[in-house]
């Protein structure tokens, strides 16, 4: 019965081998089960998941309200809040983060998933992905173009669709999730599911206890090369009443904080680093340090130029397959005014650019009903050109009598007006 249970948790990263610093963010506590992957450079990424996490965390703190509310103004807090340290420092412009959330109400988990993070249930032996990738890759696999197979050696597997990037298109999966006794949850990085197969998630996850679980997930993305942060959340429901197990890492009630989030990474413009202080330069990152103002050297020029080539070569390769599969897509959505076609796909990607205007319509977009318009303004997806014109037809249909072809002749006044005839200079 779902009102006696009750929920273990764990929570465990590690940087992995190859990175230098930490961008994964997560927290576990009775109630709540959150992971966030940052993303934009070694030194904004960690800020963002850590944003993230600080903010949504505060959902934990539990009121009566439905918990998928509460869920949902917690992740929609954290965007802004993106979006505010992005206002404040353009130099972390284009950092985001993935989010992994289930809050727990005492019936039921409310669900949140945004990119390539990860949940999945261990229930009676057998594994199961619950969240699908908001990726280039995954949604190839949708198509049936390649396997999920090929997805997971597909050169271009981190193209995100989506992430909170803080800007107002953020687009989050919410469900609810009913739980039962001895299930285990796992939210995890994709530092953990590039890493390791499922068939040794699910191995490691049953293991004796989630502390044990947890240790030997980390310990397999390491031996599996340990190419970025690895972070695990793992949550089991047990009941209520069972006696706490005194040895398992949750006994004491404590939540638990891991990864940037737990360093707390500052805003770095506003941060006060103080330069010439030497024990506080010691303290601070290396990684950090490119985002502190200070004069540039020419090494840090050649360093710059460098990533940015990678990181140009990387969005060339990237870009051009999504370009392909874009340019097959076509939706509705207005251009100054006026309804209009658009080739490819209603996404913006930091940098990229994934569609067109084929053309724009005699269609007003105000004249449009409130509920057309909304969804103009939103875009309307279409599976071919056809479609797409179709579309604007059955829009044509709704669109107010003003605008119909025939309207009616405007009628000169011909009654002479008896208010004082307003006089042009
Ligand atoms: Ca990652």
């Amino acid at each position: 019965m779902s009102h006696h249970l009750a929920l273990r948790y764990t929570a465990l990263t590690d940087v992995g081998l190859r990175r230098s610093n930490n961008q994964d963010s997560g927290y576990a506590s009775s109630h709540l089960l959150l992971l966030a992957d940052g993303m934009g450079g070694a030194a904004a990424g960690d800020l963002a998941s850590s944003a993230a996490v600080t903010v949504i965390r505060r959902a934990d703190s539990g009121t009566d309200d439905d918990a998928l509310d509460r869920l949902s103004e917690a992740v929609d807090a954290a965007n802004r809040r993106l979006g505010d340290l992005i206002e404040a420092d353009p130099a972390v412009e284009g950092m985001g983060t993935t989010i992994e959330a289930m809050l727990w109400d005492g019936q039921r988990f409310a669900v949140a998933h945004l990119g390539d993070s990860r949940a999945y249930r261990l229930r009676d032996g057998e594994l199961t992905q619950l969240s699908t990738d908001h990726t280039f890759v995954q949604s190839l696999v949708d198509e049936g173009r390649i396997t999920p197979a090929e997805a997971r050696y597909h050169p271009h597997r981190s193209l995100l669709l989506r992430a909170m990037l803080g800007r107002d298109d953020l687009e989050v999966d919410y469900s609810w999730l009913e739980p039962r006794e001895g299930d285990r949850y796992l939210l995890c990085s994709d530092g953990l599911s590039d890493m390791v197969t499922d068939d040794l998630i699910a191995e490691a996850l049953a293991a004796d206890s989630i502390d044990v679980a947890a240790t030997e997930l980390v310990r397999l993305a390491l031996e599996g090369g340990g190419a970025d942060n690895v972070t695990v959340v793992i949550g089991e429901m047990v009941d209520a009443r069972a006696e706490a197990d005194s040895g398992l890492s949750c006994a004491d009630g404590r939540p638990h904080l891991v990864g940037a989030a737990a360093e707390a990474p500052q805003p770095r413009i506003s941060a006060e680093v103080d330069l010439h202080d030497s024990t506080a330069s010691l303290a601070v990152d290396p990684e950090e340090l490119r985002y502190a103002p200070r004069p540039p050297s020419r090494w840090r020029a050649l360093w710059w130029a460098a990533s940015i080539l990678t990181v140009l070569l990387a969005i060339g390769a990237a870009g051009w397959l999504a370009y392909q599969w874009s340019q097959e897509q076509y939706f509705v959505s207005e251009d100054d005014g006026y309804v209009a076609i658009y080739r490819g796909v209603n996404v913006d990607l930091p940098l990229l650019t994934l569609k067109h205007l084929e053309s724009v319509t005699d269609l007003d977009v105000d004249d449009l009903p409130s509920y057309q318009r909304d969804q103009i303004r939103e875009g309307i997806e279409a599976n071919s050109l056809d479609d797409a014109e179709q579309i604007v037809d059955d829009l044509r249909d709704e669109a107010a009598p003003e605008s119909s072809p025939t309207p009616s002749p405007t009628v000169p006044t011909t009654t002479p007006s008896t208010a004082p005839a307003v006089v042009t200079q």
